[in-house]
């Protein structure tokens, strides 16, 4: 019990830092200096007026000098971080595979919210992530490294596949060259069984939020949504269910 609750300080701590990396990254600004201020009034912010969810709640969302707005994105962020490296920990125990997949899960985090807000996926992340990934392999036991290798080039050359016939047909960008390198990236850390569930997932989930907002706010398809957010949601899915969605898919047909 008292490691879960460990787990759960952790991830509110590191969520604290990946807020940084999601507003510092996309302006390519140092995320290590200067430490956090003010968006509104530039003063720097005490380390007391930086502990995650506390600090936010106790301020009541408004900077304790000029009362400006802080963006309920931090505790979102840093409570749903929380969560993640609990529901992690529950999973993999005190281990080196809890801390792999944590940093993979903090990964797609970032790239799900910076592509929800820009439309990109930082290479930073994704292309360091798949160095990362791979060797990881070589000291994770759920995973070797051939089925790294594999779930790197598939997931990697799938999409890349994809985005190159559906720029020959429709004549514009439908998915970026982000989205192939995060799934490269995937590939790495999860495998290439992984990677075709988060691909279907991704698809899946997608598709049917794209004809919601397609019917909601009367858009066609021009209109594109990020697909990074989706990916991360059907690799998130993956990790965790893979064994069961694949005995659940050869029941069905066996
Ligand atoms: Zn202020």
């Amino acid at each position: 019990m008292m490691w879960h609750i460990v787990s759960i300080i952790f991830g509110a701590i590191v969520g604290s830092f990946l807020n940084v990396c999601i507003f510092r990254l996309p302006k390519e600004e140092s995320i290590i200096w200067p430490g956090s201020h003010c968006p509104h009034c530039k003063r720097p912010i005490k380390f007391y007026d930086n502990i995650p969810v506390v600090s936010y709640a106790l301020l009541r969302g408004k900077c304790r000098y000029c009362k400006g707005p802080i963006s309920i994105q931090y505790p979102l962020i840093e409570g749903i971080t929380a969560l993640g490296s609990l529901i992690l920990f529950m999973k993999f125990g005190p281990s080196l595979s809890f801390l792999i997949y944590f940093a993979f899960v903090a990964a797609l985090i970032v790239v799900t919210v910076i592509d929800l807000y820009h439309q990109i996926i930082p290479d930073v992340i994704s292309l360091p992530g798949v160095g990362v990934g791979l060797l990881a392999s070589l000291v994770l036991p759920q995973l070797t490294f051939f089925d790294s290798l594999i779930g790197f080039l598939l997931g990697g050359g799938s999409l890349f596949l994809v985005a190159t016939l559906y720029h020959w047909v429709f004549k514009r960008e439908g998915m970026g060259g982000g989205d192939v390198k995060l799934l490269a990236m995937i590939g790495a850390f999860l495998g290439w069984k992984a990677v075709i569930l988060t691909i279907l997932l991704g698809s899946l989930v997608g598709s049917i939020t794209g004809i919601i907002i397609m019917v909601l706010k009367g858009k066609d398809f021009k209109y594109a949504i990020p697909f990074g957010p989706f990916l991360s949601l059907g690799a998130v899915i993956a990790l965790f269910f893979e064994t069961e969605i694949i005995n659940w898919y050869l029941y069905l047909n066996r």
